[in-house]
């Protein structure tokens, strides 16, 4: 499965927070043995949002993951369009509105919770939804023409434990062989060097990615292999992975 992230957010734009979220989840995909293609950040923009899930789905996406925009503002609309894009008719869930209000009127200690707070109540047409007990915004995951929409809850705390709990259960039926990694460092050898050195290497691989990354002390060599268990990937990466270590 080809998955994208979507981290919706002015704020992520602006760099006054850093994107944890994408890694969370660029982490529960890696386990998931989902690909990663690319991994985007739009501001709370209906259009610019809409933009980029028509280049996912266009560039081979199945599944775009989004974190941001559920709550009850005006401006929180990443649910509202990722409906609309694929053709899905908004509902009212009078179970989610009770949730809401009772979620909102323990938080606020107040009898009665603005109106704005039952857009929170409205899910796509057959979505499955995500219940996020520790926050008001439930997430969903809604599909439709073979294209899968997973909308998550911004506040890092909430998303994690959206993800836990609910995502990564109802996603491990798609779940397929992962990618191991193995880091070789080196030492006393450049980034250039190093590339040279292993070149007939790297172009003779089939099925095991191999990348350099330098750093201010050392060079590491990152092979990525995809296997269902750490023993297989051990065996498909020996012999690419010895004869790396023999010239460097
Ligand atoms: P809320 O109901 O709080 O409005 P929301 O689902 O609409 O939730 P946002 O308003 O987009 O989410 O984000 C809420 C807060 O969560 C942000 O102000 C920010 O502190 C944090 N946040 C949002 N996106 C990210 C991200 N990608 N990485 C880290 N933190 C984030
Ligand atoms: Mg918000």
């Amino acid at each position: 499965m080809n998955v994208e992230i979507i981290n919706v957010g002015t704020e992520l734009l602006l760099g006054e927070i850093v994107n944890t979220n994408a890694t969370y989840l660029q982490k529960m995909c890696k386990e998931l043995g989902f690909n990663v293609f690319f991994q985007t950040v739009v501001g709370d923009n209906p259009q610019r949002f809409l933009d980029c899930l028509d280049i996912a789905f266009n560039r081979g996406c199945d599944c775009v993951i989004t974190t941001g925009g559920l709550g009850p503002t005006e401006d929180d609309l990443t649910k509202e369009l990722s409906a609309k894009y694929l053709g899905l008719e908004m509902i009212f869930d009078e179970d989610e509105a009770k949730k809401v209000n009772d979620k909102c009127c323990f938080v606020t200690q107040l009898d009665k919770v603005s109106d704005n707070n039952f857009k929170q109540a409205y899910f796509p047409k057959n979505c499955y939804v995500l219940d996020n007990p520790i926050g008001t915004a439930n997430g969903c995951v809604m599909s439709k023409d073979k294209k899968m929409i997973v909308n998550l809850p911004g506040p890092p705390k909430e998303m994690t434990y959206v993800v836990d709990h609910q995502l990564k259960p109802y996603l491990e039926k798609y779940r397929q062989a992962k990618i191991y990694t193995y880091d070789l460092v080196t030492q006393g050898i450049g980034e250039s060097a190093a590339a040279t050195l292993i070149d007939d290497i790297v172009q003779s691989q089939k099925n095991i990615s191999i990348a350099l990354y330098a750093s201010e002390e050392y060079v590491r060599v990152r092979l990525g292999v995809k296997a269902k268990h750490q023993s297989e990937a051990d065996e498909f990466v020996k012999q690419t992975k010895k004869m790396i270590e023999e010239k460097l």
